[in-house]
């Protein structure tokens, strides 16, 4: 199954198996360790000099409210994900969150055709294009570097990342995998997930068993005389 950085981001928050809300990105180690994860899936791998702190959670998670709240757009009118339902940010700011991530690289297209496998295309920093890109770091490569000294020499690793997921979350929300895009409608999971069926209605054989037992127990109350 293809997995999207932009769903990937979105996931980090999920329900923590006891009823609550986790986020994997409440703390900068978290967001080091989803950072190493999801290195695969940025064209280039981690930004060079990224320095992993908490006002880079801080915009990560800025990020991951817009994409949540056009997640939610995406999945209307059924309901959005329980998580967040109450707090939304606008879609229009939303919108322009994206979009002013998205800006703070300039890229440009790239094609890489290795032999004996098929061509793909990639945006990639206009500072790095023309050379035959190097090969993604493995997820295991997660850098641990200190912060470095004033003034903030990595920012351009940092803008370099802010708009590496946000290009992610445009090419997600403008294709056509946004129609298969839901909400599961299991009892506290908090999940967006991708339809990869016809009337598929929850993230996982989990979530459709507590489902079924759920409306099951619902049904009962409803149909038995003695409770009403
Ligand atoms: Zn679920």
């Amino acid at each position: 199954m293809e997995r999207w950085l932009a769903l990937e981001l979105a996931s980090t928050i999920r329900h923590d198996g006891a009823g609550g809300v986790a986020d994997d990105l409440a703390t900068v180690e978290g967001l080091a360790d989803w950072l190493g994860e999801q290195s695969g899936r940025l064209p280039g791998g981690l930004p060079a000099g990224l320095p992993i702190d908490e006002r880079l959670r801080q915009e990560v998670t800025g990020l991951r409210r817009a994409v949540r709240a056009l997640f939610a757009r995406a999945v209307s009118p059924a309901p959005p994900s329980a998580a967040d339902a109450g707090r939304l940010m606008p879609a229009a700011e939303a919108v322009a969150a994206l979009n002013a991530a998205a800006a703070l690289e300039p890229v440009v297209p790239q094609l890489s055709w290795p032999p004996g496998e098929p061509p793909t295309a990639a945006l990639l920093p206009a500072a790095d294009a023309g050379a035959e890109p190097e090969p993604e770091p493995g997820p295991e490569s997660a850098p641990e570097r200190e912060p470095e000294p004033e003034p903030d020499p990595g920012s351009g690793a940092r803008a370099g990342l802010l708009a590496a997921l946000a290009r992610a979350a445009i090419e997600f929300l403008a294709g056509p995998q946004r129609e298969q895009l839901r909400s599961c409608s299991a009892p506290r999971c908090v999940r967006y997930f991708l339809r990869s069926h016809g009337r598929q209605a929850w993230c996982k054989p989990s979530c459709g068993n507590r489902a079924r037992v759920a409306r099951h127990a619902e049904r009962r109350r409803t149909t038995d005389p003695d409770s009403r």
